[in-house]
């Protein structure tokens, strides 16, 4: 849950239509029309990656009148598919996955199941990735790669999209070539998969 306190402001005197703030926005909500930049104010989630990054200083970040609470009602989604689809992406639903905004697996995975199919799209209903923008990725793509979904960066974007490979990805061969340098991948898999399968605590399994 993300309570949006700011909004991007643009001075049109100052723009000079570079498009910057355009690749930058998690949330595709500022764009280039007619040689200036215009935020769409419903769709800004306050972040203020196109305030820092605009190289005329142009955008403003300003107080909302009302802030908006962005958030997901799990309870609108059947509560075994999002268990299901965490574990598919090798978290558990209540691990925190976006700490700047303090999102949770479950609550990217209900975003998800209605309806969500990019980062874009779970960053404007949960507000996950307004934060750093950087932590938060990855956890992102492994639950949309679950879900079957593989999106492509939006055209023009600056937005990394690129999978790291996790543990459970280490080829048996690397394994072995580490394994008396202090690596030791099968011991990380075990203590992951107990966090994975670690009891819930705010819902109860059935
Ligand atoms: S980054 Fe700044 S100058 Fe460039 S389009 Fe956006 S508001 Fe205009
Ligand atoms: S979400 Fe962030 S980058 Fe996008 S318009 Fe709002 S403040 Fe700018």
């Amino acid at each position: 849950m993300k309570v949006v306190n700011l909004m991007a402001v643009v001075d049109e005197e100052k723009c000079k239509a570079c498009r910057t703030c355009e690749r930058v926005c998690p949330v595709q909500a500022i764009k280039v029309e007619n040689r200036k930049a215009i935020v769409d104010a419903e769709q800004c989630r306050g972040c203020a990656a196109c305030e820092q990054r605009c190289p005329y200083y142009a955008i403003t970040m300003v107080k909302r009148e009302e802030p908006v609470e962005v958030a997901i009602n799990i309870d609108d989604v059947d509560y075994d598919k999002v268990i299901s689809l965490c574990r598919c992406a090798k978290l558990n639903p209540e691990q925190i996955i976006c700490y700047c905004t303090g999102t949770r697996a479950e609550e990217v995975a209900a975003a998800i199941l209605k309806g969500a199919r990019s980062p874009e799209d779970v960053s404007f209903m949960t507000g996950a990735r307004t934060g750093c923008k950087v932590e938060c990725i990855q956890p992102i793509l492994r639950l949309l790669k679950a879900a079957g979904i593989d999106p492509a960066p939006p055209k023009g974007g600056w937005q990394w999209y690129g999978q790291t490979p996790t543990v459970w990805d280490i080829p048996e061969k690397v394994k072995q070539k580490y394994a008396s340098r202090g690596f030791y991948f099968d011991e990380d898999i075990k203590l992951l998969e107990r966090v994975i399968e670690a009891p819930l605590q705010g819902r109860r399994e059935n």
